[in-house]
């Protein structure tokens, strides 16, 4: 294993208690299929020791790894307790009376997992919306809120930058989409529309090689995984090398019950087994449980079952509970309103005058259909239920060690760590 040679060398040599190293995250979360491809462990790592392997998309060691532990701690499929991070859930307005329980119990696996029973509402919401953008960019996904609502936190100067996904360079990887900071107008507007590929979007928080103030302020536009990840390295504060976690003011969270390997959906499923002519591709969605694939032209390329590309599906998003976004300041998704409008949480105050700023260029009105958020959250938990059961069939040791590691760092609410075997 890259940059691990001096440890065959240190045969004899006692190691300090509690260290975790990179390759017990490579064991456990990359080479097990688990890693949903977030770029946590990478703006973890305070020496910089990891970064993303070109070919496979995925963490690799690059220099040598301290044992710091952070990269297993912070990771959404490692240490990570991600539940933790969610503000309370509020009750709905129909349930004024009922009071809200929220159990936070470290050593209950069910919770490292599902992050609390079924239906359990829809998390921290201040105000909730269907909102469209008076002009759209083009390639926008649906209302092109979050285009609209990016370009005038820009605009006011209240940020500099912020994290999305761009279209690759490579002309091998046509609709592949890759992380980037965006810091003008016109680069917001490139990245406008859904890329069906994880980008390691917290990678790019190392903002080298930007034309950035000293103390930048960023917005990050991710799937909830990356914003879980990011909540958890700002509340912790832990020295977070090159990658400015602390530069994020806006985190805005794309509803997500999946999300897809780029060469087995696009190359394979869609280029190879269907045919599609990928440069002439205006729109990949995947919205009433179907994938929906549009030309230019508006033909439609494809429109099956979502099913047929479970093979294509991320194995780590199984495990996911967190359809919703609850850790972000927006969190926003086409479920919920009718077609050509997002739906909106605002979850704080950061996101409240965010929307309020971008304003002029909204059109607001209540959501279409909240009932739909909470089915989709509740059925999206089942699964991820499913996942845990079968995990505790087959590997019921692995959670058995689970409680063992509670922090031993006062003042902080470090994760427990579930190690590898
Ligand atoms: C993998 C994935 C799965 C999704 N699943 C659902 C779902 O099940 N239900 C649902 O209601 N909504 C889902 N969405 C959200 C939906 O597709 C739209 O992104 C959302 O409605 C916002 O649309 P918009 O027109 O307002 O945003 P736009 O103005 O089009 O802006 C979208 C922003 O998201 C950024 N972005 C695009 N792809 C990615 C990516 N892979 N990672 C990080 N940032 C990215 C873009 O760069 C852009 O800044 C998903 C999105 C993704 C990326
Ligand atoms: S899930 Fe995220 S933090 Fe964990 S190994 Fe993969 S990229 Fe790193
Ligand atoms: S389903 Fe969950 S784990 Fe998978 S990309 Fe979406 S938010 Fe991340």
């Amino acid at each position: 294993m890259k940059g691990f040679g001096i440890r065959d060398q240190m045969n004899g040599v006692q190691e300090p208690p509690g260290k975790t190293w990179f390759w017990e995250l490579e064991a456990g979360v990359i080479d097990a299929g688990r890693c949903i491809q977030c770029g946590t462990c990478v703006a973890a790592c305070p020496s910089n020791s990891i970064g993303v392997n070109p070919d496979t998309d995925l963490p690799e060691l690059v220099k040598m790894c301290t044992g710091c532990s952070l990269c297993w701690d912070f990771c959404p499929r490692g240490g990570l307790r991600y539940e933790s991070l969610w503000p309370p859930s509020t009750r709905s307005p129909e349930a004024e009376d009922v009071p809200v329980v929220v159990r936070s119990d470290a050593a209950d696996p069910y919770w490292k997992l599902t992050g609390g029973p079924p239906g359990d509402g829809l998390g921290a919401v201040l105000e909730q919306y269907a909102v469209r953008a008076a002009t759209k960019a083009d390639g926008a996904q649906d209302g092109g809120i979050v285009t609209a609502i990016l370009g005038a936190a820009l605009a006011a100067g209240d940020i500099d930058g912020a994290v999305v996904s761009r279209p690759s360079d490579d002309p091998d990887e046509p609709w592949k989409g890759v992380a980037t900071v965006a810091t003008t107008p016109e680069e917001l507007r490139a990245a406008a529309g859904s890329f069906y590929n994880q980008t390691m979007a917290l990678s790019a928080l190392d903002l080298a090689g930007y034309d950035l103030p000293e103390r930048p302020r960023l917005a990050v536009v991710g799937t909830p995984c990356e914003i879980q990840g990011l909540r958890a390295m700002q509340a912790r504060r832990w020295p977070t090398g090159a990658h400015r976690v602390d530069a994020v003011v806006l985190a805005i969270a794309l509803l997500c019950t999946k999300s897809f390997d780029y060469e087995a959906l696009m190359l394979r499923e869609l280029r190879d087994k269907r045919g599609l002519d990928l440069d002439r591709v205006s729109k990949v969605d995947v919205i009433h449980g179907r994938m929906i694939v549009e030309y230019r032209d508006g033909q439609l390329a494809v429109d099956e079952p979502i099913k047929h590309f479970h093979g294509a599906a991320l194995k780590g998003c199984d495990e996911c509970a967190d359809f919703l976004g609850r850790s972000a300041d927006l969190s926003v998704g086409s479920v919920g309103s009718l077609a050509g409008w997002s739906s909106v949480l605002v979850r704080t105050e950061a996101g409240r005058l965010a929307v309020e700023r971008a304003r002029g260029r909204l059109d607001l009105r209540g959501l279409d259909d909240p009932d739909a958020l909470a089915l989709l959250d509740a059925l999206d938990k089942r699964i991820a239920e499913r996942s845990l059961q079968r995990k505790l069939d087959s590997d019921a040791p692995l959670f058995i060690e689970f409680a063992e590691h509670v922090s031993s760092y006062a003042g902080t609410d470090r994760a427990p760590v579930v190690r590898p075997r």
